[in-house]
């Protein structure tokens, strides 16, 4: 197995590209690697990279392919789609019809707005959350990863966490000091936390199921409690399911834990792998948004014809019976694989098809208890697996996600080379 084509190209990027990246997790660097993989193309669960080697393929481009790579549904839409012209800056129908799909399985989101990415739809909602009450501070949690916005990126997870960057040096105090930043999963912080600023809080954002800090599920009633306590301060209740959308769930973790979101933040798999993301909900908020109100947000490329239609498909396949059943059976499998190959020093958490390995024992509530993961042994753990052709991603504060595309044999392939690496390394 040769990687000289990746660690050329890398070489070669790095010229060019800060890091030779788009995305800094991309690098592989926290794992300990020289350079990353260079991906040459992909089919269903399997990636190919740049020197041909395959690999059972557990980021799914860190959550978005859900139905698999290159799905031929998907493809073909796409196709057909690019042939009338790949974007015209003038509404189509195909914004309404994503929109359809998607409140069919939020049935609280009245309106919705399309834009690029994650970090633009929190960014946005955040703005129109300040607009809707007057007041500027924000309630966001330690580990919980909104995207690259400004002032949501105090104590973030994601690239942040795994690249320990306590703070992101260009953010403006000014702009982060209306950001308020409680544990997850604490009760108590968060009742201190509006008692000493509910009167000033625009919003509370949370992820529908945290998995940017490594798969870390509510406690039963945290979120219930956090809805509660927004209501009571006039704050708006904002679910970030950019992650958890569409995948524990088809209305993600707003329908797993029957929550009532003022705004909710989507993205992934909304756009079936293109680049789409949206924010959406109550009627009489979204109607502040210009050119109903006077907050203005806009996008060239919001509502992309490409993205709306691979999103339409992608969300089609899902609403098709025994979907879920199946990825919470193959999800199942491999977290009772991992579970029983696993160390005892380890655990494994999973809702639905996302889960994290962790390197510490369980359960894991929070950023503090999963910084206290043993990051080296993780180091190494992915890299055995790399070497066994499972490509898992390079950080242990990330969701290792599973698609339709995964079968059985897929599946154990992964456990068995978690097996191997604890066969030979049990502690
Ligand atoms: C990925 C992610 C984002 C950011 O989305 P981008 O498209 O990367 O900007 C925001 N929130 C959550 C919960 C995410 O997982």
């Amino acid at each position: 197995m040769t990687e000289d084509r990746s660690r050329a190209l890398f070489a070669e990027a790095q010229q060019h590209i800060p890091g030779g990246v788009n995305s800094p997790v991309r690098a592989m660097r926290s794992v300990g690697r020289a350079f990353p993989l260079f991906i040459a193309s992909a089919a269903g669960a399997t990636l190919t990279d740049a020197d041909g080697n395959d690999y059972v393929d557990l980021v799914g481009s860190w959550g978005p392919m859900i139905v698999g790579h290159a799905h031929l549904a998907v493809v073909e839409a796409v196709r057909e789609a690019m042939v009338r012209g790949s974007s015209y800056g003038a509404p189509t129908a195909g914004e309404t019809d994503l929109a359809v799909r998607v409140k069919r399985v939020y049935p609280g989101i009245e309106l919705i707005r399309f834009v690029s990415s994650g970090t633009e739809a929190s960014m946005s909602a955040l703005r129109l959350a300040r607009s809707a009450t007057g007041r500027e501070k924000v309630l966001k949690f330690a580990g919980c990863y909104h995207g690259h916005v400004d002032a949501l990126l105090a104590e973030a997870g994601s690239g942040i966490a795994t690249l320990g960057i306590p703070s992101t040096p260009g953010v403006p105090a000014s702009v982060t000091a209306g950001t308020i930043v409680v544990p997850f999963n604490d009760d108590d912080a968060v009742d201190r936390a509006f008692a000493a600023h509910g009167r000033d809080l625009a919003c509370a954002i949370v992820e529908g199921v945290p998995g940017n800090m490594g798969v870390v599920p509510p406690a039963r009633g945290f979120m219930e409690r956090l809805q509660a306590r927004c209501r009571e301060s006039g704050a708006l209740f904002v679910v970030d399911d950019v992650m958890s959308g569409f995948r524990v769930a088809p209305g993600g973790a707003v329908e797993l834990y029957g929550l009532e979101p003022d705004l909710v933040v989507l993205g992934k798999i909304i756009g079936g792998g293109l680049p789409a993301a949206a924010f959406g909900g109550r009627r009489q908020v979204m109607e502040l948004l210009a050119p109903l109100g006077s907050t203005y947000q806009a996008g060239t490329l919001s509502g992309n014809p490409l993205a709306m239609t691979a999103g339409c498909v992608t969300l089609d396949l899902l609403a098709e019976p025994g979907v879920y059943d199946r990825l919470e059976r193959t999800s199942a499998r491999l977290a009772a694989g991992l579970g029983a190959a696993a160390a005892d020093g380890c655990c494994v958490q999973r809702v639905g098809s996302m889960m994290t390995l962790f390197f510490r024992p369980g359960p894991v509530r929070s950023f503090a208890e999963a910084a206290g993961s043993e990051t080296g042994r993780f180091a190494a753990f992915h890299a055995h697996c790399l070497a066994q052709g499972i490509y898992l991603p390079p950080s242990q504060y990330e969701a290792w996600f599973v698609s339709l595309a995964h079968d059985d044999a897929a599946i154990d392939a992964v456990v068995a080379a978690a097996g191997g690496f604890f066969a030979r390394s049990p502690q």
